[in-house]
């Protein structure tokens, strides 16, 4: 049982952040706004992805301008990208947009942070501040330290609440898995504000996601984190199944099918190939039974294994499966009883009507 550290409530458009809300998943598109269609192409498939926020950089104050065509097509809160020109904050809050990330130390007099507040405030946006070990200040900050992080958070933080602003979410990111995790403790007992935790620039593929997922999940063990991202290099969609799989894992999102399959062995019969086999049940009774299941708060666990040495126990402890005989042919295993043989072609229909059954007979 995890026990989130209590924090403020903000809301991004539709988006709840913290305050005891569900953890949140973010990305960021990696093409430029004035590329409209793309933007907009890649926003839906983050949210078909499972994304519930985006944020988008926006380098010139034009740039603001295309937010006209995109927030009315996103349909998923968005998040404004700023850095040093104010200006381009006050044009996006002024297009629509639900969130800005802009660190208030960074755009110069008083005067300017004013004007940001003050529009901010009209429209009910909040203000995330971003503290990268990549771009802290590193005059006044020698070295990426936790401690320096926090103080530099804490800068931008304080600012933003002697203008009597506090609709703020902070993120604070390295690149090194510990140096982000005591960063982000330290914050924590400081200050209540909701963190969006992540590590930032963290590689690509496996590695990304170990790293990230270590990251992730030692601080939503320990309760902190309101909203996350996996930051991989490549196309942003990528991200969002790993941010996913580590909230399932933890038990902080639904998850409507769950696969066990197992790694096979010499012992699999060479005319099975349980990868395919466990990927295409994954996908096929996800899309097919993904939304009645989340209405009934229903998770089937499906077992997809190799053999019949370990497979049969397996299969008979999870709500349906599958074990691996020979010849093609496999054991069909539903609510712990064994039902009967089939061919490797007929498992995902013959899993389905279990499935079907299942929820017919709640
Ligand atoms: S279930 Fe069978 S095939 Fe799979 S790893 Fe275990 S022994 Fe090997």
């Amino acid at each position: 049982m995890i026990t989130r550290k209590k924090t403020r409530q903000v809301r991004a458009g539709s988006l709840i952040i913290g305050g005891g809300a569900p953890v949140s998943i973010q990305s960021m598109t990696n093409v430029p706004v004035e590329d409209v269609e793309g933007t907009i192409g890649q926003i839906r498939a983050l949210k078909e992805a499972g994304a519930d926020l985006v944020r988008l950089a926006l380098r010139k104050e034009e740039s603001a301008g295309y937010l006209k065509k995109i927030i009315p097509a996103a349909g998923i809160p968005l998040c404004a990208d700023i850095h040093f020109n104010h200006r381009i904050a006050l044009a996006a809050i002024k297009a629509g947009i639900n969130k800005v990330r802009i660190n208030p130390g960074n755009i110069g007099d008083q005067s300017r942070v004013k004007e940001v507040v003050r529009a901010a405030k009209d429209s009910g946006v909040p203000i995330r501040i971003g503290v990268n070990g990549g771009s802290i200040d590193r005059k006044k900050y020698h070295e990426v330290t936790p401690e320096n992080l926090v103080e530099s958070a804490l800068e931008h933080v304080t600012i933003l609440e002697d203008n009597g602003f506090e609709d703020i979410v902070v993120s604070i990111k390295a690149t090194d898995v510990f140096a982000t995790i005591e960063a982000n403790k330290l914050f924590s007992e400081k200050r209540d504000y909701p963190v969006h935790i992540g590590l930032t620039e963290a590689g690509y593929g496996i590695g990304c996601a170990v790293q990230s997922s270590i990251v992730l999940g030692h601080l939503l063990l320990a309760g902190i984190g309101d909203t996350i991202r996996v930051s991989m290099t490549g196309d942003p969609v990528n991200e969002i199944p790993v941010a996913r799989s580590i909230l399932e894992t933890l038990g902080m999102r639904f998850q409507a099918i769950r696969i066990i399959s197992c790694p096979t062995c010499g012992r699999t019969d060479t005319s099975l190939d349980i990868l395919a086999l466990a990927t295409e049940v994954d996908r096929n009774l996800s899309a097919r039974f993904r939304k009645r299941l989340e209405e009934m708060n229903r998770s089937i666990t499906v077992a997809v294994m190799g053999c019949e040495v370990n497979g049969p126990g397996e299969a008979s402890e999870a709500d349906i499966g599958v074990a691996g005989g020979r010849g093609g042919k496999l054991l069909l295993f539903s609510r712990g009883e064994k039902v009967h043989t089939i061919g490797v072609d007929e498992v995902v229909e013959a899993l389905a009507a279990e499935v079907e059954k299942i929820i017919s007979a709640k």
